[in-house]
């Protein structure tokens, strides 16, 4: 190489190099949103990925390894939790995966989504109950990979969660006592994005929502909820609410029929994401089971009652999570961009969490 080429190059390079660092500014909430997207569309959009993954197919253990590849191909050593349970009469088995970035303190938080769907025969994909949750914490994973955060990261991507949370139950039961005190708190992600409204629940304030075994070790303490509302607040993102209170719930308390229950019943301050709309006055009430008011999600939907034109007649009841229109295709007419705008605001109140949990 002659010196006017070495100079050349030299240039070159430099130049290039200030490209890199041009890209190297890019916010790494943004970029962990638009992966947690890219992903979500692999798990599932069957028409280029798995799809549904109904609890107990084939299509569920394929979806555990899916996980575990793409955890694999990020430095992370996974392992898979192979667990039983009876249902109607039937031994059935799946699998937990599960793994671990160790932290400055061996003290540990855990971050949880299911990956099984329902639903299947009248269409659903799953997309938003719960591949959203999934892909937002494959996101996280990725973006954290190889650092070394304040507290050790769990993060457990459980199965079987449609037929009564025995993923989670099966992990939780799995800890030694020691290793239970480890864990200073869990956040569960169950359909993270599709409704209306970003919320936080912690427990319920009367332990006897949650049908604990041993309900003196039960805690409903909302740290960690009120950390999460709070990190939400700072500004690039949608800030996640409180629920109001509704008969039996106060405001912000959520019951027992997700992953985060089996957690709270061993003494550990949970919360839980979730995308829906107490507003509306829905099948049995302002339950948070109604998740939007677009009109296309009922048969009529009566802004001035927050209700259905006829109680009576009304069949969709504004839900997305076990119907037709969970999945991308459907979610994209109605909700155009609302996807991939929640499912950033989830990826990014992660990244704070696990960077800053404030326990
Ligand atoms: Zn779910």
């Amino acid at each position: 190489m002659n010196k006017t080429l070495l100079l050349l190059s030299l240039t070159l390079v430099g130049l290039l190099g200030c490209q890199e660092d041009a890209t190297q500014t890019t916010d790494p909430a943004v970029e962990a949103g638009s992966k947690a997207f890219d992903y979500l569309v692999e798990l599932s959009d069957g028409s280029v990925g798995i799809g549904a993954r109904a609890t107990g197919t084939e299509a569920e253990t394929r979806t555990a390894e899916w996980i575990q590849d793409k955890l694999t191909g990020w430095g992370y050593s996974p392992e898979l939790q192979a667990f039983s349970y009876t249902r109607r009469g039937t031994e059935m088995s799946s699998q937990n995966v599960v793994v671990t970035l160790p932290g400055q303190s061996d003290q540990v938080v855990v971050l949880g989504a299911h990956y099984d769907s329902t639903g299947v025969s009248v269409g659903s994909e799953g997309a938003t109950d719960n591949g959203a949750g999934v892909t937002s914490l494959l996101a996280v994973a990725e973006a954290v990979a190889g650092k070394t955060l304040p507290y050790t990261v769990r993060m457990v991507f459980f199965g079987a969660e449609e037929v009564g949370t025995k993923g989670s139950e099966a992990y939780v039961a799995s800890l030694s006592s020691e290793q239970l005190t480890q864990i200073l708190a869990m956040v569960n992600l169950d359909t993270p994005v599709g409704g209306d409204i970003l919320y936080v629940h912690s427990a319920h304030s009367d332990e006897g929502e949650y049908g604990c075994d041993d309900a003196s070790r039960y805690s409903f303490d909302p740290k960690v909820r009120d950390r999460l509302i709070s990190l939400s607040q700072q500004g690039d993102m949608t800030p996640f609410v409180l629920h109001p209170s509704f008969p039996g719930y106060p405001e912000g308390e959520t019951g027992s029929w997700s992953d985060h229950a089996a957690f709270a019943c061993q003494g550990i301050p949970v919360a839980y994401l979730e995308a829906t709309n107490f507003g509306i006055n829905g099948e049995d009430g302002y339950d948070g089971y109604s998740q939007t008011t677009n009109a296309a999600l009922w048969d009529c939907y009566d802004a001035d009652s927050k209700s259905a034109c006829d109680r009576d007649s009304e069949t969709q009841w504004g839900k997305i999570w076990h119907t037709q229109y969970d999945r991308l295709d459907r979610m994209e007419e109605v909700f155009p961009g609302r996807i991939q705008s929640q499912i950033a605001d989830s990826t990014r109140l992660m990244l704070r969490f696990v960077q800053d949990p404030g326990l």
